[in-house]
């Protein structure tokens, strides 16, 4: 099925396709979510002695080269962890789209082209 509409659709249907596929993938986030540990310092600390130590996530990204890191609270983890799936999801769609919008250009171009054609080719006979 998405075959045979990927060899008729337009660059409208293109179009329309990808909002719409996009309009589920909110909000998107371009970024990783990692978990870590990290020792907190004080002396005696029964969670650090434990060797259990503190649990956090952190979200890591890049932007203009440079690279950020964000401490995330537990308690927004899952709402940030969907942003960052939306994110890939939303990378993924745009990739997709690439080929299918380049392909639907082309072929309203030929078909630009013919009708053209076959115009030119009719006035020809006309006159
Ligand atoms: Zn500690």
């Amino acid at each position: 099925m998405d075959m045979i509409r990927a060899t008729t659709e337009s660059a409208c249907d293109v179009i329309r396709w990808m909002a719409s596929e996009a309009a589920a993938l909110w909000p998107a986030i371009l970024g990783s979510l990692s978990f870590r540990r990290s020792r907190c310092g004080r002396r005696n600390c029964p969670a650090c002695l434990s060797g259990a130590q503190h649990q956090s996530h952190v979200l890591y990204g890049r932007h203009n080269g440079r690279r950020f890191a964000v401490y995330v609270a537990e308690d927004l983890v899952d709402e940030v962890r969907r942003g960052v799936d939306n994110g890939r999801a939303l990378q993924d769609l745009l990739v997709q789209a690439g080929p299918r919008y380049v392909k639907a250009l082309k072929r309203e171009r030929a078909s630009a082209a013919k009708s053209k054609n076959s115009a030119a080719k009719s006035k020809n006979k006309e006159s």
